[in-house]
This record gives structure tokens, sequence and C-alpha cells, in this order.
């Protein structure tokens, strides 16, 4: 490789190129990272994490509230967001400079610009410098997407810029279904604004599990958010500081922010893929065989840009298995199927495995076990909430392919529940494992009774 100047170069300091980057120095390979805005991507900076803090400050109110009923006084409620956010971006450059000194210690060097490709071993940098790379990786991630353009769309915000707003909104429109607008819901509504979601759909969380969603929709909107499904957002009107979101059904809404989280696309924009020969999969994103590589053999991708299971862990697992691959002596394959997710809404969804409705396509028998109950905790607190647990089974060979939590803590018990999905566990496994007293997730193995079970409809 002596007449590259690098064996690699990873496009993206992200989730996935920061660990594909380090594991590439660690099995001894000359590395260099681009970025061209923060160490750390979408998960540090304006993703995961800075979501995940605001999720933890959104839940004080109902915590206060809560406390009420276990003989507490909690007077003088009040809330500072350029606290938060300041509080916020201390932890946030923390990590980035953590990212930084992490791949300084395993040798890989960090360019702080735009890199493009050239040609198939060539990378331009913002300043015109050029590069050579025995191997390239493109780890750029993904960006909002706005959907159909609409008149005033200008004034939306998304995700980005929803964890750096100057003032906190008081009233706050947000148009999507998925997890991020979902979250950010429950994290505004939390804080104190009146927030309306907005969904073209006819319900939020579109592939999850359908008594999933009709749960969090109700629970949602007993924490007194909105929920407009079945129209959409057809224009935005700015009046001094406010704006008006004019709904397809003919309503608007007032608010002092109107946030679009309507999806995310690969970020492929004008990084020379055309001119490379790097094809695009039917999913919108770079097409990967299964060790990352692409239709050009000395460029791999990772990650959102991807656009397989678009989530940090898979990320990191899939740059983690392209550096052993290519650098390590050590051909990896990512194992896709049973990751689990989570909604970091209020109250929280953890997930794994096959929806009912999943199982019910797929499977010859489908048996279906659901428990819906007041958590202990609202006995006291007498918040008007319940907790929704749903395994869904293999009703030929008892493995349990599916669990599904609605509740507080479904994030943490859905992470443990993955092991055993993944593990292969059947239901007669999670009958015989002892209960632990007194947990919400205790219902998980002593749920003894079949809620429904269904066969295959035969194929016409
Ligand atoms: C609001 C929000 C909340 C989320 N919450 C969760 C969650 O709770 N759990 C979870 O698992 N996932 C979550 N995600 C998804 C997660 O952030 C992504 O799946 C993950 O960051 C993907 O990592 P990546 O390495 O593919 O890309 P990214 O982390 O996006 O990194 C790509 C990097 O490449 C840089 N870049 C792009 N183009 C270039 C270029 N040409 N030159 C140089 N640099 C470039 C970008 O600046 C960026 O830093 C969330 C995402 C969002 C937006």
């Amino acid at each position: 490789m002596a007449d590259y100047d690098v064996d690699l170069f990873v496009i993206g300091g992200g989730s996935g190129g920061v660990r594909a980057a380090r594991i590439a120095a660690d099995h001894g390979a000359r590395v260099i990272v681009a970025e061209e805005y923060r160490l750390g991507g979408t998960c540090v900076i304006r993703g995961c994490i800075p979501k995940k803090l605001l999720v933890y400050a959104s839940r004080f109110h109902g915590e206060f509230e809560d406390a009420a009923g276990f003989g507490w006084t909690v007077s003088q409620m009040s809330f500072d967001w350029p606290t938060l956010i300041a509080n916020k971006d201390r932890e946030i450059a923390r990590l980035e400079a953590a990212y930084g000194a992490t791949l300084a210690k395993a040798g890989a060097k960090v360019v702080k610009s735009r890199a493009v490709l050239v040609d198939a071993h060539t990378l331009q940098l913002a300043n015109g410098d050029r590069v050579r790379a025995a191997h390239i990786l493109i780890a750029t991630g993904g960006t909002p997407s706005y959907g159909d353009s609409i008149p005033g769309i200008e004034h939306a915000i998304s995700s980005n810029e929803a964890f750096d707003l100057p003032v906190f909104p008081r009233r706050v429109v947000i148009q999507g279904g998925g997890y991020i607008a979902v979250e950010f819901a429950g994290i505004f509504a939390g804080l104190g604004s009146h927030v309306t979601l907005v969904y073209r759909g006819e319900n939020i969380l579109r592939g999850f599990d359908d008594d999933v969603r009709q749960h969090l929709r109700v629970e949602m909107e007993a924490r007194g958010i909105k929920v407009l499904t079945g129209c959409k957002v057809a224009a935005i009107e700015r009046s001094g500081v406010h704006f008006s979101a004019q709904l397809s059904n003919g309503n608007h809404v007032t608010a002092d922010c109107v946030m679009f989280a309507t999806g995310r696309s690969p970020y492929i924009d004008k990084i020379g893929l055309k001119e490379t020969g790097v094809e695009i999969g039917k999913n919108g994103g770079i097409a990967v065989n299964e060790f990352s590589r692409t239709s050009v053999p000395s460029i791999y991708a990772v990650g959102d840009v991807t656009n397989r299971i678009n989530l940090t862990p898979v990320a990191i697992r899939e740059g983690h298995a392209f550096a052993d691959t290519v650098f390590g002596g050590k051909p990896t394959k990512v194992d896709h199927s049973n990751v689990p997710t989570a909604v970091f809404s209020e109250p929280e969804i953890g997930a794994v495995g096959l929806t009912e409705t999943q199982a019910r396509a797929q499977l010859a028998q489908t048996d279906i076990y659901r428990a819906m109950f007041k958590p202990l905790k609202a006995t006291l607190s007498g918040r008007d909430t319940s907790v929704l647990m749903k395994l869904v089974v293999d009703g030929e060979t008892d493995r349990v392919v599916g669990c599904h939590v609605v509740g507080e803590g479904a994030a943490e018990i859905a992470q443990v529940a993955a092991i055993t999905v993944k593990m292969g566990a059947t239901k007669a496994d999670f009958d015989a494992t002892m209960a632990l007293h007194p947990t919400a997730a205790e219902e998980l193995v002593t749920m003894r009774k079949k809620t429904a079970s269904y066969a295959r409809a035969a194929a016409e």
C-alpha cells in the first residue's frame, strides 16, 4: 500500500465512522477521519444523548406531581430552559472531546473538514488538498427530510434546531408520527409546552406493534398532548414571533415553534458517489453487501448512510465489523435480526422482535400474551396510567419471537428481554423463571393465559 497516503480514509466522525477508525488503527492501519461538523456525529451532538438528557429534564414535572401522593409538598416549581441547554452543551462538548481523545490514542488522525470522493482511492478536502487511500469508508449518516415542500416550510425547524432553541416555546406543533416526533412531543409537553402532534397516517409509530401504538397514544393524550391523525400541516404562516400552522383539515394551530420530524434520509448529497460509481440501493441508502462493501471494491459504507437499521449501536457494530473484516483478518457480518429498540416517549416503549402483525403474517401459529395493569407507583400518586406488556410467541415452537413493553423502564426491560429473544428462549423458559417482586417486569414471567391465538390464513 506504499503509493497511498493512508490505509483507511473515513468520511464522517459519527458513531460508525469513529468506531471503524479506532478499530482499524488498533489493527495497525494508518487512518484519517474527516468530520465536517463535530466529532461524535448525530448521536452525540444532536441525537440520542442530548435527547435523553432533555427526556430526563421533562420527566421531573410528572415526578413532582406524583410526589404529593407520597406525602411530599413541592412548591415553587419553575423551569429554566437556558440552564438546561447550557448544561446539555457542556456534556456534549465533554463527549466530543472524549471521542477526539479516543481516536488520538488509537493513532487515527482527525481532519476537521468536509471530504468528497474524487475516484475509488482519492478524496478531496475543503481546502482542495487531496488524499489517496487504499480503502475508503463512507459513514456520513443521515439528515432530516421535510417531505413535500409546503408554503412557509422555511419557518419549520427539525430536531437539529430543537436542541438549541434560544427561547423555550410555550406552544409547539410537531408534524410527524415517528419516534423522534413522539419523543419531542413528550419532551416539550413535560417541560410545560402545549403540544399538538400532527400526523397524516392513521396512528403514530408506524412499524411498532399496534397495541403499543394505541396504548401510547392514549397515554400521550392523557398527559395533555393533542394528537391529530389523518391530517398534515399544509402551510406555515409567520406573524411576528408566532406561527400559524394551517392544517389539511381546514383548521389552524397557533404556535411559537413548528417542528417537522418527518423522517431522515441518507446524507449522500454531493459527496461524489455518482462520479465514483458507488451505487444507491432501493432503500435510498448506499447499497452494500453483507460486509458493508459498496459496488466499488475499495469503498465501504456503514451506518445511517446505508439506511439499514438507523440506530447508533447498529452503526457501531457495522463499523467494528468492517474494521475487523478489512484490517483484522477476520471477515465479520453483522446480524441485523432482533435489534431491540426504544422510544423515549412518556411513558416509554421498549421492544424487540416481531410485532403481532408481522408474526401472524410469517408464522403458522401465533400466540399472544398480553397484560395491562396499573403500576404500583400509580396507586399512591393517583396518576391515571397503565403499563402494557405483550409477548408474541411462535405457537409451533413455543419460542418468544416478540416482546413489547410500554411503561416506566421499558427500554431497560427490552435490552434484557432482547438477550432472551436472541437466544431463542421459549414461553416455557419465561414461565420457569422466578418473578422478581415487586416489579413491573415480573409480569413477563407470570402471564400464564393466552390472550389470543391465530393460525395463519391459508394463501388464496
Ligand atoms: C433526534 C434523534 C434521536 C435519536 N435517538 C436515538 C436513540 O435514542 N437511539 C439510537 O440508537 N439512535 C438514535 N438516533 C439515531 C442515531 O443518532 C444514528 O443512527 C447514528 O448517529 C448513526 O451513526 P452514523 O455513524 O451512521 O452517522 P452520524 O452519527 O450521523 O455521523 C455522520 C457524521 O458524518 C459527518 N459528515 C457527513 N458528511 C460528511 C462529509 N462529506 N465530510 C465530512 N464529514 C461528513 C457528519 O457531520 C456527522 O458527524 C437518533 C437520531 C436523531 C436525529
